[in-house]
C-alpha cells in the first residue's frame, strides 16, 4: 500500500462491529479470540464494513499466541472483492495483559496499510481496545498508534486511541 499517513491513522468503525469484536475478546477469555476486518478506503478514510470471526490455528499457545489459516485468509479475501472491499485490518485480544502489541505481533504481522486491533481482557471483561497500523517495509517494520472512532446512526460516539 502506499506510504504511511503524516497525520495519526484513524480507523471508523461501527458501535455494533466494535461491541462485536469486545464480545468476541470476552467470550474467547482465556484463550485468544482473533478475527480479520473488511472495509472500504474512501478520500483516505478507513471504514469497517464487516468483521470475520476466526478460528485461533494455534493450539498450542493459544491463550497468549493467535493465527489465522490461509485458507480462510484467502476466503476472506474472495468475499472482500465480491464486495468491492478490502481486508483493511486483523484483531485478536490479550488476556489479562495489556491492549499493548507484543514482539511477536510485530514480527507476525505483515499487512501494511492494515490495522491491528488489540482488546484486553481484564478476568473475563474486555477493558481497553487500542489499534495501530502497519508501516513501513518488512526489514523495518512498526506499528503506528491509530485513533478508533466508534460510529453510532452516522455520528461518532466515542474516539479511542
Ligand atoms: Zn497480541
Amino acid at each position: 500500500m502506499g506510504p504511511p499517513p503524516k497525520e495519526s491513522p484513524v480507523l471508523r468503525i461501527s458501535k455494533a462491529d466494535y461491541d462485536l469484536i469486545r464480545w468476541e475478546a470476552e467470550h474467547c477469555y482465556p484463550y485468544e479470540c482473533c478475527g480479520i476486518i473488511l472495509g472500504t478506503l474512501e478520500d483516505g478514510q478507513r471504514m469497517v464494513t464487516m468483521t470475520l470471526k476466526c478460528e485461533n490455528a494455534r493450539t498450542d499457545a493459544a491463550h497468549h499466541r493467535y493465527s489465522i489459516h490461509p485458507d480462510q485468509l484467502v476466503a476472506a479475501l474472495k468475499l472482500a472483492r465480491s464486495r468491492s472491499e478490502s481486508i483493511i485490518g486483523f484483531y485478536h485480544s490479550h488476556p489479562d495483559c495489556p491492549p499493548r502489541y507484543s514482539t511477536t505481533d510485530l514480527t507476525e504481522a505483515h499487512w501494511f496499510g492494515c490495522s491491528y486491533v488489540i482488546t484486553s481482557v481484564d478476568g473475563g471483561r474486555a477493558s481497553a481496545t487500542d489499534s495501530y497500523m502497519l508501516v513501513g517495509t518488512e526489514d523495518r517494520k512498526k506499528f503506528l498508534a491509530e485513533e478508533i472512532e466508534v460510529i453510532v446512526n452516522g455520528e461518532t460516539a466515542r474516539a479511542a486511541l
